[in-house]
């Protein structure tokens, strides 16, 4: 089991300046033009990368303008035009239920808040906390698979509940920097911290780094973690990451 240290709130100040001058484009990578078209699009990112939503959502998007047109379809019609998604029966069924409740309880608005978001079938604090951050500029840390490790390997977190790492990110994070350094920390895990096979040699922040510290002094560590444990049915044959996004996961 590995001890899990966590930063100081110098050294986390020292590394946030790393991780924003390492990633100064850092952005939503989701394609969108109004909040609306935010929410869907993070809807339909679970199990899904970016590029593959953005496919989507160019041709959704471009069909079906606000709330009132997805509210009118049957499901089968907007599961034919999202299939090429991961989850796409349940996506569509979530996607009209959250229209049909933004006419009814919202005015067709989408909400600005969490606790009004969460409400929304299929809507989880994460998918909330993407929307209000970068739709409506509250401040807000969506914990995604990326920023759930990296933030673990930093030292910025030591919980595997992506509620409860928000809550320490937020408690480290000054409030004002929460948006930008969620998208750093997602940044930072698909170019250089990767799932597998961290590019730890030239990470910009190597040296704040509780993993990497960690590494060195017990390496034979390193193996534990990143060896492949096969369970029957996937023993003899080669493993594929899932595909996901951003927000996909
Ligand atoms: S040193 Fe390695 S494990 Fe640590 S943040 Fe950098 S890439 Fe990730």
């Amino acid at each position: 089991m590995i001890k899990k240290q966590m930063l100081s709130r110098a050294r986390t100040r020292k590394l946030l300046d790393k991780l924003a001058a390492a990633y100064p484009d850092a952005r939503c990578a989701l394609n969108f033009s109004n909040s609306f078209e935010l929410l869907i699009a993070t809807m339909l990112s679970a199990q899904s990368t970016d590029a593959k939503v953005n496919q989507v959502t160019a041709r959704l998007f471009a069909k079906y303008r606000g709330p009132e047109d997805y509210a009118a379809l049957d499901v089968d019609t907007l599961q034919e035009d999202i299939k090429e998604l991961g989850l796409w029966r349940m996506k569509s069924e979530h996607i009209i239920e959250t229209c049909r409740m933004l006419l009814k309880e919202y005015g067709g608005e989408v909400p600005r808040t969490q606790e009004e978001l969460v409400k929304l079938p299929g809507v989880g604090r994460k998918t909330a906390n993407v929307v209000v951050s970068n739709a409506f500029g509250v401040p807000a840390i969506a914990v995604d698979t990326h920023v759930q490790r990296v933030s673990n390997r930093l030292g910025l977190a030591n919980s595997m509940n992506p509620e409860l790492t928000e809550r320490q990110l937020c408690e480290r994070i000054p409030k004002h920097l929460w948006s930008q350094a969620h998208h750093w920390l997602i940044h930072h895990g698909r170019r250089v911290c990767t799932a597998r096979n961290p590019r730890c040699h030239k990470c910009p922040v190597r040296e704040f780094c509780q993993f990497y510290e960690q590494m060195q002094k017990e390496p034979k560590l390193l193996e534990k973690v990143f060896e492949e444990k096969p369970d029957k049915k996937t023993r003899g044959r080669r493993r594929r990451p899932a595909a996901h996004g951003t927000y996909g996961s």
